[in-house]
């Protein structure tokens, strides 16, 4: 029997309801896989999740993103074999943990080139940008995107991309030095919104016009303002609630402000279909080896450190993607400057003081696990 350390919840709360736990893993049933984790990826969903501001049937294994090596095939499963190198962004959560049993449909080979803390780092925040350029509004070279939190995990994704496209991406974020991150990364123009009010400036600089879209994933603290930035007839995405949900307005503003348009997505309606899955994945992993797209991992995390991790990503103190490692790593502190590396990965310049992990070490990647029969509580400051 396959054993593996999870982390789990048994009720909403703070960090400190994250318990790491040792539980049996079964073999895949069909459509399913086994995979073994080289690095989990973290995101602020998975803080939504924790909090309660998105209700999970409970006790729930966190965790929606994670890259590693499949160990076992199910019955039906044709795109993937045992070994092969894989990641995945995928619906339910239970990728903190070394190994899991899940639904193939949304597990992805993983190019040779993409190194694991890269691709743990990147698909769930990657594939959001994708859908949201690609599949929410026909963007195209020359628009004007208001995109908050630009630093951040999703937001220096999105830099990248929007220069890649040839939009003009005006970013926001809550300091100088996020700002300067965003700029290096390809934010034509940053605004810090802490000390800048942004409607103002960014009707300063689009000459009084506003932008043609706004991607907002800041939710209560920013949604009404951010309307004013649209120009008439532009998109409003809101698309995440880091500072609390939009809470319910008259539609009658969208008329009033302009003949707005407004959409709410989620992308797990965009990868719910494997074939759709696929091949944003493809094109994902495309802009990352072709070195348009490069992943700065800002900071790295042991399994055991989850708490920590979840404390400096709702205190605004990380930049970039965060990961936890469940072979080890320490709390890291972001990196200095931006990160260049394409294909195999920003993660090369963290400050780490370990050596970068050999690519296929699929069964020495994971700390030794103690054997139980059953769940049994592990020490979290371990
Ligand atoms: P990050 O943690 O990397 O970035 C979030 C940033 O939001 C923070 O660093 C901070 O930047 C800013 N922020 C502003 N107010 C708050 C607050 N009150 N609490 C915490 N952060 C705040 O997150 P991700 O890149 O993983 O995700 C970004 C957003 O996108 C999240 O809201 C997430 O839920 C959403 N999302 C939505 C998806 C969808 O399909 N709908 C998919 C993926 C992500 P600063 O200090 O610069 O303000």
């Amino acid at each position: 029997m396959t054993e593996t350390r999870a982390v789990i919840f048994q009720a909403p709360g703070g960090p400190e309801v994250l318990k790491l736990v040792q539980r049996p893993v079964g073999d895949p049933g069909p459509g399913e896989v086994r995979t073994r984790h080289h690095a989990c990826g973290l995101n602020h969903i998975d803080i939504c999740q924790r909090s309660g501001v998105y209700p999970m049937p409970l006790p729930q294994v966190l965790g929606m993103q994670g890259a590693g090596v499949v160990k076992a095939v199910g019955q039906g499963v044709t795109h993937l074999a045992t070994g092969d190198r894989m990641a995945y962004a995928a619906t339910p959560p239970g990728a903190y943990c070394d190994v899991r049993v899940m639904s193939a449909a949304q597990v992805c080979r993983l190019p040779d080139g993409i190194d694991f803390r890269t691709a743990a780092a990147m698909v769930l925040q990657g594939l959001t940008v994708h859908y949201l350029f690609h599949r929410t509004v026909p963007l195209k070279s020359g628009d004007t995107v208001l995109f908050h939190a630009a630093a951040g995990g999703v937001g220096l994704i999105a830099c990248q991309w929007a220069r890649a496209m040839g939009i003009r991406l005006i970013g926001t974020a809550g300091t100088e030095e996020k700002c300067a991150l965003a700029r290096d990364h390809g934010a034509a123009e940053t605004i810090n919104y802490e000390r800048e009010d942004f409607v103002v400036r960014v009707r300063e600089l689009t000459e009084g016009r506003g932008v043609d879209v706004v991607m907002d994933s800041i939710g209560a603290a920013t949604f009404e303002r951010s309307l004013d930035c649209l120009r008439p007839v532009g998109m409003m995405i809101s698309f995440g609630n880091a500072s609390g949900k939009v809470p319910p307005f008259d539609l009658g503003i969208l008329g009033a402000k302009g003949s707005l348009q407004l959409t709410r997505p989620t992308l797990f309606t965009h990868i719910a279909r494997h074939e759709d899955c696929q091949a944003m994945a493809a094109q994902l992993f495309q802009m990352v080896e072709s070195g348009k797209v490069a992943i700065r991992i800002g900071q790295e995390f042991a399994l055991a450190d989850v708490a920590e991790a979840h404390r400096r990503m709702e205190a605004r103190a990380t930049t970039g993607s965060s990961i936890l490692l469940p072979w080890g790593g320490r709390p890291t502190a972001p990196p200095a400057g931006p990160c260049r590396q394409a294909g195999t990965g920003d993660s090369r310049n963290l400050p780490t003081g370990r050596a970068a992990f050999p690519r296929d070490h699929a069964d020495r990647a994971t700390a030794p696990i103690r054997l139980s029969s059953g769940e049994s509580h592990l020490d979290l400051s371990a």
